[in-house]
């Protein structure tokens, strides 16, 4: 039987700013419905991790390849045109501006069905009734519907946050890598979204990879952690398995 690409698969992966290397020979391999939370100092590398497995920058010539869902998207140094199909599966959230401001909350989430921006006028209604119920369940489902006519702009953080994951849900995602998703959130409105991260991969079986400033949140909401220090994994294992010793190793003593 074939079996199933795993969500991702980087295997040697450097990436080198000037002589600064971000990523210093890391190999992590995530399968499909994991929750993931990536830790580390501020500079460690993290986000140039997520980056390197969206394909949103390039890694490193040489011997590093990341492969998503079985598509290799990153080789011999360029980001390759695979990159469109993985991408296809993956919701993308950032810690802010996730959302066109300007549109209302409802018009983001069809951007997840429609895939782009649509002339001007085709915002104004001509969707199919199915993409329309489907934005509709999404937003009912991250608990913000009440606020589907809103300016993306007048929503809270976290209530736009939830926009995004419903984008992502009508894109058809199948897992979500976050970077810092709640890092400017308040802590009411960060647990309802790691509850909700939670919820996606536990019932829906979507992949999480979640970069986490807060290591309490890593601990009690993922499964697995991978700690990056320098560029490289300091820490690949079950979050229940990091006690203080560990953390000491890895953001060195407070
Ligand atoms: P983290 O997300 O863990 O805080 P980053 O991945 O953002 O860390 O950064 C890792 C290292 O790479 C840092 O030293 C940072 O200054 C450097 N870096 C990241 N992006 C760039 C860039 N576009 N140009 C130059 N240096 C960068
Ligand atoms: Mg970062």
């Amino acid at each position: 039987a074939a079996v199933s690409p795993g969500l991702v698969l980087a295997r040697d992966v450097s990436k080198t700013f000037g002589s600064r290397k971000a990523l210093d020979g890391v190999s992590i391999s995530v399968a499909s419905g994991e929750m993931v939370a990536l830790i580390g100092p501020s500079g460690s590398g993290k986000s140039t991790l997520l980056r390197s497995i969206t394909g949103l920058q390039s890694i490193d010539a040489g011997a590093g390849t990341i492969q998503v869902f079985g598509e290799t998207v990153q080789k011999d140094g360029r980001v390759t045109g695979s990159v469109r199909k993985a991408r296809g599966k993956l919701g993308m959230i950032f810690q802010q501006f996730n959302l066109v401001g300007r549109l209302s909350l409802f018009s983001n989430v069809m951007l997840g069905a429609l895939g782009r921006l649509p002339a001007w006028k085709g915002l104004l209604g001509a969707w199919p009734q199915a993409d329309k119920d489907k934005a509709m369940a999404a937003l009912h489902r991250v608990g913000v519907s009440d606020y589907a006519a809103q300016r993306a702009n007048t929503l809270s953080g976290g209530q736009q946050q939830r926009g995004a994951i419903a984008r992502a849900i009508v894109q058809g995602a199948k897992a979500i890598l976050a970077d810092e998703p709640v890092a400017s959130l308040d802590p009411v409105s960060a647990r309802k979204v790691m509850e909700l991260l939670v919820e996606l991969n536990r019932r829906d079986g979507m992949g999480v990879i979640v970069t986490l400033h807060q290591v309490d949140y890593a601990i009690r909401y993922c499964d697995r952690v991978i700690a990056l220090q320098g560029g490289k994994i300091v820490y690949d294992g079950p979050s229940t398995a990091l006690d203080q010793q560990r953390l000491i190793e890895i953001y060195g003593p407070e």
